[in-house]
């Protein structure tokens, strides 16, 4: 779908008028002075110029004296000094005094020009320049110049538009909408029975999994012209003018039915309106008006609006209510046939050795989202690039994948080799302890290259298949695989270093939220000490306890992270040997792939 841009404004037209105003300011402007050609000259010269009787006319001021000599073809102009004798000597010189040798501006003319024309030359200019800005108006924020304009993105329908073919993996919110869709091209199957249209449809879902393009693919699947504005673009800085952008969006989509207006990052106007003292007038009063007009339009004018938001908790309840946006989609991240599906798409506009494995480089791409997985896609095709090959080979992929997790390898790493060797018992810890446990995702490769991360190793495993559930025992599992790069470095090394930090914290999380929110302890039972918000970003939680509980509740996250690294330390004694054998054959090759581990961990 193409963006209608607007011409460019000439600004070229505007330069040349404000010089042309400038230059005829000068012309007439330009003291007569000037023209005349006065010499400057010292009081010595004109008391020379008096004795000699070399003097036609002279004039004197306040300030200077002017004077011609005898042949009055040129004009001097002098200082005035305390001189009481002057005009008799002048007189003597039989000079004539007069008072017109240098024209000086009327009056009236010296106010013209010195207050009239700069006053007009600036109200021209500023009009000018106004002109040019609300001229320019909807494709900035010229909200100076014109407040309440909508400045939405308009796509009309080209062939290049996006489908839903291009958008993988989210077919449940596909299924949603192609009702939407059909609605769109055969109003009258649906007035013809009495059923309108949900007016609002909202997509929520995490950062990157294809809101804004299922929302385009809407619009291009139904060959409507397509609205997108983003929430935080409704709110200015005055109050009010935000409230008139919405109007001005809806009164452009009527004209425009059928159509799909997209307003993105909802949350921005959406919020939940709350009673605090100095709240957002602005941001209220705008979200007024988009249930005013979400209220004062037909559902059957043919506009539909799709929002999209990763904060739907936020939102205010008279927003979702039925009537607005009464439907909600949820998009979520990709599953493993859909980060597959995913990789298909992306990679059809890449060259590949066509011997690629899309299930595997989903596999190892677990939890991505579709904007990753195309930013992995484009990453292997840079390397591809870089390594002067003309097309790509799963190798790339999965690199590309580890720059995404990781960064990009590390060129010339200043670890030591004591510093190597650590790292390497680290990371062989986590592969055998996750390999000696049943029901562990199974490692998929090791490695001790640094990354600009700042990750100096790490071990990669993989899910067979999807997970929705984890089971307690599997918690405990995921806990002691992460404190066992700790446990081998004390077991193998018998030191422990800085380089548990993030396994440390990523322990933490795991069984805290074992204890405080998924009922896993035998003391609190299925008691919720957190609540959980904000789902879709990362998850931040709102204690719902006492302090006492929250410290005895940290007692047991101790207990439980204490326990699993005491399993962990069990299990790498036990397999002494094979620790020290693959962290030394770790240390010389730096990458081991999950089959030669398993190869040497079992043989
Ligand atoms: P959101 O609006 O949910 O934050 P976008 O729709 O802006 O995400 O997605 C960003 C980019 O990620 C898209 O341009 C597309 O290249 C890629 N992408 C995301 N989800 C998908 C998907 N389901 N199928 C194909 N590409 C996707």
């Amino acid at each position: 779908m193409k963006e209608v841009k607007r011409p460019k404004k000439q600004l070229i037209l505007y330069y040349a008028t404000a010089l042309a105003v400038l230059l005829l300011f000068n012309l007439i402007a330009m003291p007569r002075i000037v023209e005349n050609s006065v010499t400057q000259v010292d009081y010595g010269a004109f008391m020379t110029m008096t004795e000699e009787g070399n003097i036609g006319r002279v004039e004197i001021s306040a300030n200077y004296i002017v004077f011609t000599d005898k042949t009055e073809e040129n004009i001097y102009k002098t200082g005035i000094l305390e001189d009481p004798d002057l005009i008799r000597r002048l007189y003597e010189a039989k000079a004539v005094f007069s008072g017109e040798i240098v024209e000086e501006a009327s009056p009236l003319l010296s106010f013209v020009l010195s207050w009239v024309f700069p006053i007009l030359f600036f109200i021209i200019l500023g009009n000018v320049l106004a002109k040019a800005f609300m001229k320019k108006a909807g494709g900035s924020n010229s909200m100076m110049f014109n407040p309440g304009k909508s400045n939405a993105k308009i796509y009309v329908k080209s062939s290049d538009g996006i489908r839903f073919s291009d958008v993988a993996g989210v077919d449940e919110a596909k299924e949603s909408l192609k009702e939407v869709v059909d609605y769109l091209d055969h109003p009258e199957k649906y007035s013809s029975i009495g059923a309108s249209m949900p007016k609002g449809i909202l997509l929520v879902g995490p950062p990157g999994t294809g809101k804004t393009m299922i929302a385009k693919a809407v619009a291009g699947e139904a060959n409507v012209p397509f609205f997108s504005m983003s929430g935080s673009e409704f709110v200015e800085m005055f109050v009010g003018v935000g409230a008139s952008k919405v109007r001005d969006l809806f009164r452009q989509a009527k004209e425009k039915a059928p159509c799909i207006v997209f307003i993105d990052e909802i949350d921005a106007i959406g919020q939940r309106r709350e009673g605090r003292i100095g709240g957002n007038d602005e941001r209220e009063q705008t979200l007024n008006q988009l249930l005013t007009e979400m209220d004062g339009f037909e559902g059957n004018t043919g506009v539909i609006i799709l929002a999209a938001t990763n904060r739907p908790e936020t939102l205010d309840p008279a927003l979702t209510r039925p009537g607005r946006f009464d439907r909600r989609v949820p998009v979520e991240l990709p599953d493993l046939k859909g980060r597959e599906a995913i990789l298909r798409v992306h990679s059809k506009k890449i060259k590949t050795d066509g011997n690629i494995n899309f299930l595997t480089i989903a596999r190892m791409a677990s939890g991505a989202s579709g904007a990753e997985l195309a930013n992995i896609v484009n990453e292997a095709a840079l390397r591809a690039v870089r390594d002067g090959r003309e097309a790509v080979f799963q190798s790339d992929l999965e690199e590309s994948i580890e720059v995404v997790i990781a960064g990009h390898q590390k060129k010339n790493s200043l670890l030591t080799d004591k510093e190597k060797l650590i790292v390497a018992y680290h990371e062989t810890g986590h592969a055998i302890v996750a390999a000696k446990q049943r029901g562990s995702a199974p490692v998929q490769k090791i490695t001790i290259v640094p990354r600009t991360s700042g990750a100096l190793g790490y071990t990669l495993q993989t899910e067979a298949d999807n997970r929705y559930l984890l089971s307690k025992s599997e918690i405990e599992n995921k806990i002691s695989v992460l404190t066992a790069g700790r446990a081998a470095e004390q077991v193998g090394v018998g030191t422990v270093t800085t380089g548990a930090a993030n396994d440390i914290a990523e322990a933490t999380k795991l069984a805290r939220a074992a204890i405080m929110r998924f009922g896993m302890s035998a003391h609190f039972g299925m008691m919720a000490l957190e609540k959980h918000t904000n789902v879709y970003l990362g998850g931040e939680s709102v204690l719902n306890c006492s302090a006492d509980t929250l410290s005895k509740a940290d007692t047991l996250v101790a207990e439980l992270i204490k326990k699993q690294y005491d399993k962990a330390v069990s299990i790498l004694t036990e397999n002494r040997e094979k620790l020290d054998e693959i962290a030394l054959y770790l240390y010389h090759n730096e990458t081991v792939s999950g089959k030669e581990f398993m190869e040497i961990l079992e043989s």
